[in-house]
C-alpha cells in the first residue's frame, strides 16, 4: 500500500485512492479513477471470476434499480463506452438485436436519448403480449470482460490487491471508494444492500446470436442472452440469500426458455449459476467523511450493474476530482 501523502487536503491534491471492490462496479471505478490521473489499488478478497459480476447475463438493460432520474444518464454513458468496445475483439462486448417482450404495457423510460429502437411487431410477440420493444444493445460476455477490465486496469497503473478489509481505518490512501456490492453494510453502516436472488442455467449456444427477455411470470423471467459459446438462460428475482442453486428451478428455466426460443432445444446444459443481486432503495452514489477522510460509495446497483458500470464510475471521477 502506497503511504497516505502527507498534506492531502491541505495542499488539494489527491494522490492515491483505494477502490474496495473488484467486481464490474469497483474494476470500473479504478479505471476511470487511473485513467484521470489517481494512484489507485483495487482491493478485493473474491477474484473477478467468483463475483456477482461474473453471474450476469451481461445485457445493456436498467433493470431493478433506481432512481430512474439518475439511471437514465449512467446508463447512456455506459451504452456509449460499450458502444466503443464492441470494437475491440478482446472485451467481450458485441451490440446485439433482441426483443423486450412488455406484459404490462410500454414502459419505456429507460428508452430515453437511446436511439436505434421501434415498437416489435405483433407476429414477433409471444402468446399473450401485446408490445415490445425491438433494439440493438451492448450484450457483455462478463468471464471475458472481468478479464479485459484487470488487465484494462493494470495496463492504466491499478495495483489489484487480493485480501479482505475488515475496516476502512486500515486503509492508508487518501481517499476510499467503497464499491463492495452486497457487503458494502460491513464497512459502512449507514449504506442499505440487500440481496435479490438470481438464477441462471448456462446452455451450450447451438448458433444463435438475437437475445429475449420476458417479464411476465411472477418472481421469474424468461431471458435468453447468447454469447459465444453459451447462453445464458434465465432467470428468478426473488428476496432470498442463498446461493445455492435450486435443482427444480433450474428444470423450470430451462424449460421456458426452450419453450420461448425452439432453437434451445437440444442445446447441452453446461451448469447452473446464482448471484444476489445488490439492491438498494436507490444506486448509493455520494461523498462521506469517515473520520476525516473521503470515501465515495458506489453500490447498490441492482440488476443493473454493468448497464450503469461506466457512467457510475464517471461520477466517481467527478467527486474525487472535486476534492481536489
Ligand atoms: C442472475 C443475474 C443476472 C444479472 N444480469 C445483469 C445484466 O444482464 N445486466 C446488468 O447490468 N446487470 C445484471 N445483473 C446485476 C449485476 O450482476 C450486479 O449489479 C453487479 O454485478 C454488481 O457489481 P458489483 O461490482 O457492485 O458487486 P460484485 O460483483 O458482487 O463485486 C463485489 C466485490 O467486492 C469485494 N468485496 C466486498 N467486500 C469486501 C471487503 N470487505 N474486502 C475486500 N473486498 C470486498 C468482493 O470481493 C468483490 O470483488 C445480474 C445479476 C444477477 C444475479
Amino acid at each position: 500500500m502506497r503511504p497516505r501523502r502527507a498534506g492531502c487536503g491541505d495542499h488539494g491534491v489527491v494522490t492515491s485512492v483505494t477502490v474496495v471492490g473488484g467486481g464490474v462496479v469497483g474494476l470500473t471505478s479504478a479505471l476511470r479513477l487511473a485513467e484521470n490521473g489517481h494512484a489507485v489499488t483495487c482491493v478485493r478478497d473474491v477474484p473477478a471470476a467468483g463475483t456477482v459480476s461474473a453471474v450476469a447475463g451481461g445485457l445493456w438493460f436498467p433493470y431493478h434499480v433506481e432512481p430512474r432520474s439518475r439511471v437514465v444518464a449512467w446508463g447512456l454513458a455506459s451504452l456509449a463506452r460499450f458502444g466503443m468496445l464492441a470494437d475491440d475483439p478482446t472485451a467481450g462486448v458485441a451490440l446485439r438485436e433482441g426483443l423486450l417482450v412488455e406484459r404490462a404495457g410500454p414502459d419505456r423510460w429507460w428508452t430515453e436519448g437511446v436511439s436505434g429502437w421501434r415498437d416489435a411487431e405483433p407476429a414477433e410477440l409471444p402468446d399473450g403480449a401485446e408490445s415490445g420493444v425491438v433494439i440493438t444493445v451492448p450484450l457483455v460476455a462478463m468471464p471475458v470482460y472481468l478479464g479485459w477490465l484487470e488487465t484494462a486496469c493494470v495496463a492504466a497503473g491499478v495495483t489489484l490487491a487480493g485480501r479482505r478489509v475488515d475496516d476502512l481505518a486500515d486503509i492508508e490512501d487518501d481517499v476510499v471508494v467503497v464499491a463492495a456490492g452486497l457487503r458494502a453494510p460491513a464497512l459502512l453502516p449507514d449504506v442499505e444492500v440487500t440481496g435479490s436472488r438470481g438464477q441462471v442455467a448456462l446452455l451450450a449456444n447451438p448458433g444463435i446470436d438475437r437475445w429475449f427477455v420476458d417479464d411476465g411470470f411472477e418472481g421469474a423471467m424468461t431471458y435468453v442472452l447468447p454469447h459465444p459459446g453459451w447462453v445464458v438462460c434465465g432467470g428468478t428475482d426473488v428476496p432470498d440469500g442463498s446461493e445455492e442453486a435450486d435443482p427444480a428451478v433450474h428444470d423450470a428455466i430451462v424449460a421456458r426458455c426452450r419453450a420461448a426460443v425452439p432453437e434451445l432445444r437440444d442445446a447441452e446444459v453446461l451448469g447452473s449459476r446464482v448471484g444476489l443481486r445488490p439492491v438498494a432503495p436507490a444506486v448509493d452514489l455520494r461523498l462521506h467523511h469517515v473520520h476525516g477522510r473521503p470515501v465515495v460509495t458506489n453500490v447498490g446497483h441492482g440488476g443493473a450493474g454493468i448497464t450503469l458500470s461506466w457512467g457510475c464510475a464517471d461520477e466517481v471521477v467527478a467527486l474525487v476530482d472535486g476534492l481536489e
